[in-house]
């Protein structure tokens, strides 16, 4: 600690990310970043000329990348806010939304970087329990609130609630802002984005990292009811005017243009999930049903700290959580079949 730093940082309590090790031949299912690569249309835009007009800052409000956002889910552009990760368009709305009296309600086992941000912003939260089977239940919400925020599918739990519940939550809480966070709908979740003109009050954010294979690029985005929208730019202009830089918007563009690529990488990755459960099962692991890229699963011997660590050795690396009512599971990305094959044999010889 440092005499130098203000009473806010000395409190912090800061995110810390799944590791991103330089080891060769590492196998790596900790981060739930996608196995294959970018489009090949990303591949395109890499030329002489774009990289030229670096010298130039990019558009601040990323006009064309809205447009193509604004397109491929039918809302308008106005309706579309867009950020240097999903992270970043979370802490913005953190700050545009729910700053308040009430408190902020989320679930005890969610996203671990919602409480390092309301620290960052003091906001005053409360965590609400899953159920005994790690799903959430809508009706513990029904409580005054300043804002609600859930990641749907859930993470770490991969858990996904059913469109119905969620309209029902909105018509019942008209009152504060909910965001639903869906960085792993494309897995089979059903998005809240055919809400948004129902319901001015809700936000729906998305991110490029897991299921466009983008996550060195750092985009995420949010759409909502406009008056949120410019609540949002109004904080980012607060902060910084240009949160995406020009590669990483054109490859924002040709990600969702090349919509086919898509459409292949999530389906390889939810039938290789499928078969992941499968085997997991088989070896006596409790696999939470996933609508993710990744299986958050218990070993049948309550150790998965070793598992964790002998599967290192094995240069395979999955993510553990030293958390109440989770420690004893795994979370483990869903790679290729290959790196899927070898995760299930090397848990074979354990
Ligand atoms: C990965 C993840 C994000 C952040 O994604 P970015 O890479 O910052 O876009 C947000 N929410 C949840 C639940 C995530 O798992």
């Amino acid at each position: 600690m440092s005499t130098f730093w203000s009473q806010v940082v000395r409190e912090l309590e800061p995110y810390v990310p799944g590791e991103q090790p330089q080891i060769d031949g590492l196998i790596k299912l900790n981060t739930n970043e996608s196995p294959y690569p970018p489009s090949p249309e990303v591949l395109k835009l890499m030329t002489q000329d774009a990289i030229e007009r670096l010298r130039l800052y990019p558009d601040p409000n990323s006009k064309k990348l809205k447009t193509t956002i604004a397109n491929y889910y039918g809302v308008t552009t106005e309706q579309v806010f867009v950020g240097n990760g999903s992270d970043e368009v979370l802490a913005l709305a953190f700050m545009a939304f729910f700053q308040q009296s009430q408190p902020l309600l989320f679930p005890d086992i969610s996203y671990s970087f919602y409480p390092v941000y309301c620290k960052l912003f003091g906001i005053n939260a409360q965590q609400i329990p899953l159920l005994d089977d790690f799903t959430i239940d809508f009706a513990h919400y029904a409580k005054p609130n300043g804002g609600i925020i859930f990641p749907n599918p859930n993470a770490p739990t991969a858990i996904g609630k059913p469109l119905t519940d969620i309209e029902t939550l909105l018509q019942k809480n008209t009152q504060s802002v909910v965001i639903v966070d869906e960085a792993y709908v494309d897995f089979g979740g059903e998005t809240a984005i055919g809400l948004v003109n129902k319901y001015p009050n809700l936000l729906v954010v998305q991110t490029l990292s897991k299921s466009r294979s983008l996550a060195g690029a750092r985009v995420g985005f949010a759409i909502g009811n406009s008056d949120l929208i410019i609540g949002l730019d109004r904080v980012k202009n607060s902060f910084n005017s240009y949160p995406l830089d020009r590669l990483a918007e054109a490859a924002t563009i040709a990600a969702f243009e090349d919509d086919s690529y898509f459409q292949t990488c999530r389906a390889k990755i939810i039938t290789t999930r499928d078969w992941t459960a499968k085997e997991l099962a088989a070896l006596g692991f409790s696999v939470l049903p996933s609508q993710a890229n990744f299986v958050f699963a218990k070993p049948a011997n309550n150790n998965a700290v070793e598992i964790t660590q002998k599967l290192r050795e094995h240069k395979i690396l999955v993510r553990h959580f030293n958390a109440p009512r989770i420690n004893e599971f795994l979370r483990i990305t869903i790679g290729t079949d290959a790196q899927m094959q070898q995760l299930i044999s090397v848990l074979k010889t354990l």
